[in-house]
């Protein structure tokens, strides 16, 4: 069975992920991440084609005749410098876009997107003879500035590799770690960032007479700006209009010539979305216009990204196999979109007259114990409790959330290549949520945390043998070349660098220098990982998390004010976004297994239900 090669696998994904994490690039600069996707994929047998769209790696995996499915993950780190302590936490550091030396972190969980996406194409290669169909695995850069997917479509990704039935993707964040949260329809906002120079004249602060004052002006926009959402846009509509950055200035005493404003905006539909954009213009030229400002002001579209609109029915089918594998208390409907963003839709091709149906989903990263600990009562109240995506103290609890990753876009798949009956088996359930004897299962809604009770799931499915003449993991060879990958883009001298093979034990030993210099016992190989964690990870930080950017995603801060429309809710208006609208839119002679074992017979509590939003 195909799930089975879940454990087989595992270990590989875990060590690729650590060293992804170690080693974080920023967007459109993931030469060393490419590099690594591309090697795995090829020595997995994929068709390997690399630089689409900047970085981006394009795999594919032709199996006779069937569907074509799309799995997308993307690859960027953020310019943030982690402090969540853990033995393999990002020291990395790089240049920026503007040229200045920033520290770099996988805030985001793009690390475990890729890392899941390997192992999804490395175990769906190994396990052809159980579906039929073309596998299509994209790993894309830049998603934080929402430029990736656009850049890879504009690379002729579809004309040139092939045109995907269904496009599928996965997004870690703050929910328990290995909950999978689905949504029929919208799922996340549209967005967008403007910045805005509006010019005065200048002079002696002594004589503002004398000048037409920028400050004023940026002020009065800032207020002006508050009464959009309020006073322009519908009570039943989500938007949101956040005023992220203002600039002026050098001193008291001088008025300057004039101000900066960066703008962020978020809706789940079009007509909102223009509706803020033009009273964001509006005001903007008014209150120049009102203060006598010598010029026009310049209004500029940084960044924009359309709403992600999953289509329902194959959500639907989608989220049917998650609930048939990991089981129904594990797989829940969102009810509301989130004011996140993505450029994933982008793939889904929005305005074309023959849109792509994608689906897109969450998947849960916090630690049980972190959840149960948090404050609050409800699963809103916790989110904004724990560390979140773009935090630097967003650190997801490593095996549950891999596995569950690895599983969830390996079952995606399996949903449209065929002969997946057989195939999807819950035997695989209780690994993604296994949680520590020492923790109390995390107690939804405030509820007294369920005692452990009898294990209602299968026990763990055996591990499919791999034969010895194909080995399921292909073995490292640093000096083979990209076959297929005559694309460019990936540099030479970051070829090798994979670390598909690398010894996770040397990983976390390279790390933990220093750290482990009182019981380092002179190596850490034998070490426990569980046992490195629980020493070095520090306390659930109490810090909240941090504002969401523009590509910021899943469920943050405090509950959306506007409700989803409700089922079979009629268009917005005719035109405009809605649920049934969407945006027109080798061999692997030494694997390197990660040496710490599950402890056996510990089955996991399972808390029923477990988690309710
Ligand atoms: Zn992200
Ligand atoms: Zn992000």
């Amino acid at each position: 069975m195909v799930m089975r090669l879940v454990d087989e696998i595992f270990p590989l994904v875990e060590g690729f992920y650590v060293d992804l994490h170690k080693n974080p690039e920023l967007s459109h600069a993931e030469y060393r991440t490419a590099n690594s996707v591309a090697e795995w994929l090829t020595r997995t047998g994929f068709e390997v084609h690399t630089g689409v769209g900047g970085t981006g790696v394009v795999g594919i995996l032709r199996n006779g005749d069937g569907p074509t499915v799309m799995l997308r993950a993307d690859m960027d780190a953020l310019p943030m410098e982690e402090k969540t302590g853990l033995p393999y936490a990002s020291t990395a550091r790089g240049t920026d876009a503007e040229g200045g030396e920033v520290p770099i972190m996988h805030a985001c969980g793009h690390d475990a997107h890729t890392a899941c996406l390997v192992g999804a194409a490395d175990l769906l290669a190994e396990a052809r003879d159980h579906w039929r169909g073309t596998l299509m695995v994209v790993a894309q850069p830049a998603e934080e500035t929402i430029e990736g997917a656009a850049a890879m479509v504009a690379d002729g990704l579809y004309p040139r590799f092939g045109r995907p039935d269904v496009v599928l993707g996965q997004h870690i964040g703050p929910q328990p770690a290995g909950m999978v949260t689905h949504r029929e329809g919208v799922l996340m906002a549209a967005s967008e960032a403007t910045s805005v120079r509006v010019f005065g004249s200048g002079g002696h602060a002594s004589r503002p007479d004398a000048t037409v004052d920028p400050v004023v002006i940026a002020a009065n926009i800032i207020t002006r700006l508050q009464t959009v959402v309020a006073r322009e846009i519908s009570p039943s509509e989500m938007a949101v209009v956040t005023v992220g950055m203002v600039r002026a200035g050098t001193k008291s005493n001088i008025i300057p010539d004039e101000a900066y404003l960066e703008i962020n905006t978020r809706a789940l539909n079009t007509l909102v979305a223009d509706r803020l954009r033009t009273a964001i213009e509006r005001i903007v030229r008014a209150e120049a216009a009102a203060s006598g400002a010598p010029r026009e002001p310049e209004i500029t579209v940084m960044q924009q990204a359309g709403v992600t609109a999953n289509d329902p029915d194959h959500t639907h089918d989608v989220a049917a196999a998650h609930r048939a594998y990991f089981g129904d208390g594990y797989v829940i409907d969102l009810p509301e979109p989130v004011t996140g963003s993505e450029d994933f839709g982008v793939f889904g091709l929005p305005g074309d007259p023959d849109p792509i149906p994608y689906v897109y989903w969450f998947v849960g990263a916090t630690p049980h114990d972190v959840w149960a600990a948090a404050p609050g009562d409800t699963p809103y109240e916790k989110l904004a409790g724990v560390p979140s995506n773009h935090s630097p103290f967003f650190a997801p609890d490593r095996e549950p959330t891999l596995r569950a990753g690895l599983a969830a876009l390996t079952i995606g798949a399996l949903t449209y290549l065929g002969r997946a009956e057989d195939d999807i088996v819950p035997t695989g359930a209780q690994q993604a949520f296994q949680v520590d004897g020492a923790q109390r299962p995390f107690a939804p809604d405030g509820a007294p945390a369920h005692e452990p009770s009898a294990p209602t799931v299968a026990e763990p499915a055996p591990v499919a043998a791999a034969e010895p003449s194909a080995p399921l993991v292909p073995s490292i060879a640093p000096e083979s070349g990209l076959e297929g990958g005559t694309d460019g883009g990936v540099p030479d001298e970051n070829i090798g660098e994979s670390t598909q093979s690398a010894d996770m034990d040397a990983l976390l030993e390279e790390t933990g220098e220093g750290r482990h210099q009182e019981d380092a016992e002179g190596s850490t190989r034998q070490a426990n990982m569980a046992q490195l964690l629980a020493d070095e990870a520090p306390a659930p930080s109490p810090a909240p998390p941090q504002g969401a950017p523009v590509a910021a995603p899943p469920p943050q801060g405090a509950p959306i004010s506007a409700p989803p429309p409700p089922p079979g809710a009629t268009p917005y208006v005719p035109g405009t976004y809605a649920p049934d609208d969407r945006p027109a839119s080798g061999d692997a002679s030494e694997p390197q297994p990660y040496e710490q074992q599950p402890e056996p017979g510990q089955d996991p509590p399972r808390e029923e239900p477990p988690f309710r939003l």
